[in-house]
């Protein structure tokens, strides 16, 4: 028989994502485009990852979308919650996993999963941008550095500066402060991922932590980020190479159950 594929395409709020899988279990292309709802990135996004596949539209079996502009994307047969599809993803990747931190674009989760990788119980953050990726899109753009540097920089410090608020209007003005008085890069921005941490290590204790803890979403990449938080909650974090794609593995994962019970 030949194979089966099919896409899922997490449109976020910072960034597109999407994930062909061939036969319900194997990963067989990503991409991103780090432009999120509303733009052009969700059509580039599925531009590159038919392109990196060798595949054509028509080649997909099923296509579902997920993510906060998942509902703009016409062509999709489908369109479901990323609270679900970040839980499906996240249990692809770590059976063990029931608690799920997804730190994006603009929001936090933290859920609660079963161990069959059901949703049982979430938290979100507010609307505002304090423990978000935002944040740190934010504070790396004021220290003249790009947010994937933010981690390496870190890792550098010799001396935390503490950065006592979350709110991002306010610790800019205590980073350019810090900055004026001559403090160090990257004391700072230790700093500055120790304060995110801490926002998402609040959020996160208003539900049961159990272990497995694992994280998703782009702010995932970001280790001194997960070693803080892994501080904070007192619990080891696992994150995978993918963990910006969970969302678009999990819906990738249920357009090919979908598939399935189309033709049944
Ligand atoms: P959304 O789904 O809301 O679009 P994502 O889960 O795609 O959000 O995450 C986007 C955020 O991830 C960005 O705002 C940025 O702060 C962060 N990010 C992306 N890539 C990296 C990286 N290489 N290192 C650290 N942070 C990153």
């Amino acid at each position: 028989m030949s194979p089966v594929y099919t896409l899922g395409i997490d449109i976020g709020s910072a960034a597109s994502k999407c994930l062909i899988l061939r036969d319900g279990e194997q990963i067989r292309a990503l991409s991103k485009v780090d432009f999120g709802a509303g733009t052009s990135g969700p059509d580039r996004a599925v531009e590159e990852v038919l392109t990196a596949a060798s595949l054509r539209w028509e080649d997909l079996s099923f296509v579902l979308a997920t993510g906060y502009g998942r509902k703009s994307v016409s062509l999709a047969d489908e369109e479901m919650s990323e609270l679900s599809c970040h839980c499906r993803g996240a249990h692809f990747l770590f059976p063990r996993a029931r608690t799920l931190i997804d730190i994006g674009g603009q929001d936090v989760k933290v859920l609660q999963m079963n161990e069959s990788g059901g949703l049982e119980n979430f938290v979100m953050n507010d609307k505002c941008a304090a423990g978000t990726g935002r944040f740190l899109d934010v504070m790396a753009h004021i220290l003249e550095l790009k947010t994937d540097d933010l981690a390496d920089f870190a890792s550098r410090s010799t001396e935390e500066v503490v950065i006592s608020s979350t709110c991002t209007v306010f610790a800019e003005s205590e980073v350019i402060s810090q900055l004026a008085k001559g403090s160090k890069r990257c004391d700072i921005v230790r700093g500055i991922c120790v304060a995110i941490a801490s926002k998402v290590a609040g959020l996160a204790r208003r539900i049961p932590v159990r272990e497995d803890v694992v994280m998703s979403g782009g702010v995932a990449k970001n280790k001194a980020v997960t070693d803080a938080l892994s501080r904070a909650l007192e619990h080891p974090i696992y994150s995978h190479e993918y963990c910006q794609h969970v969302g678009a593995l999990g819906a990738a994962l249920f357009a090919w159950q979908k598939w399935k019970k189309r033709i049944s």
